[in-house]
């Protein structure tokens, strides 16, 4: 069955008494060359795996299962289940899991469903609703997966993909590089979608690190300095991370000083050694 084709896309929804749900980010892939493209820029090849996140009616899936030995998704919307029976009736290496992502332990479900595959990649079209926490689970979660490769809106793909110590970059952007090497692959317009959303997209891949890149005494701080630093993008960071850590604002003006960083700098200034070096001397306090 052919699921770029709008004719068989429409009477197979129709069939099947579907309607899209814009609060569940549905917006299917009707283009014929981004899937194939997104499953090998991802790295699937025989002997892996590829997790995906949100299947729509299996149009990357399909793909995906075509060059990998095995594919586990995660979908959120059982009103899909007879639709994927059908469209992926071929295939005997695809598993889908009806889930949240949020709320899916994805430690335990490798675990459990992809044990002994050495290489593993994730590669979905996510529902752009909740694209940071997504990529901020996959991340932070160290999973041991190869790389993530996603397509998400395109300012939120220039967003993870900035320079630190730039205006683009956000609490997202130091994360994914705290962990990974973000790299922007390319762009997907709006018109490849049904129904076509009002933005267009972008292809990013992740390339996971077995340690992170940066070394600090205290991950979980450092996560906790990042969320705190941008919570006010623009302003300095003085305040809010004072507010967020407990520790007085004259005591922290000092440390950012020892870490040769303006007290009245905001986090948009910062590099990731400038945010590691202040969660150390934090950690020591
Ligand atoms: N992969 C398909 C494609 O490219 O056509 C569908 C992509 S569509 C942008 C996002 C998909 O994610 C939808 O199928 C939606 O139901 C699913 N989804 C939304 N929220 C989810 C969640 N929290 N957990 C898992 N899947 C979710």
């Amino acid at each position: 069955m052919e699921l770029t084709n709008i004719g068989t896309v429409k009477e197979l929804l129709n069939k099947n008494g579907f309607s899209f749900s814009k609060s569940l980010g549905q917006n299917f892939l009707i283009n014929p060359a981004v899937c194939p493209k997104i499953a090998e820029t991802g790295g699937c090849h025989k002997g892996a795996a590829a997790i995906e996140i949100g299947t729509g009616i299996g149009v990357l899936t399909k793909e995906l299962a075509l060059r990998c030995d095995k594919v586990v998704a995660v979908e959120i919307d059982e009103r899909l289940k007879p639709i994927l029976s059908e469209t992926l009736s071929e295939f005997d290496n695809i598993e889908i899991v009806f889930a949240d992502v949020l709320k899916t332990d994805m430690k335990k479900l490798i675990e459990g469903k992809l044990s002994g595959f050495g290489e593993i990649y994730v590669c979905a079209n996510l529902p752009y609703y909740i694209t940071s926490p997504v990529v901020m689970k996959l991340i932070e979660d160290r999973l041991p997966i190869k790389a993530v490769t996603v397509m998400v809106q395109k300012e939120a793909a220039e967003r993870i993909c900035a320079q630190m110590g730039t205006r683009e970059c956000g609490a997202v952007t130091a994360a994914v590089n705290f962990y990974s090497t973000p790299k922007m692959l390319f762009r997907v317009n709006r018109g490849s979608f049904m129904p076509q959303p009002n933005v267009d997209s972008a292809v990013i891949r992740l390339d996971i690190s077995t340690e992170p890149r940066y070394k600090v005494k205290d991950d979980e701080l450092f996560f906790k300095i990042v969320r705190a630093a941008f919570s006010q993008r623009r302003k300095q960071m003085l305040n809010p991370l004072s507010q967020a850590l407990g520790i007085g604002k004259s005591s922290l003006s000092e440390m950012f000083t020892e870490c040769g960083i303006k007290t009245n700098a905001r986090p948009e200034e910062l590099k990731m050694e400038d945010l590691a070096a202040l969660c150390d001397r934090i950690s020591e306090k």
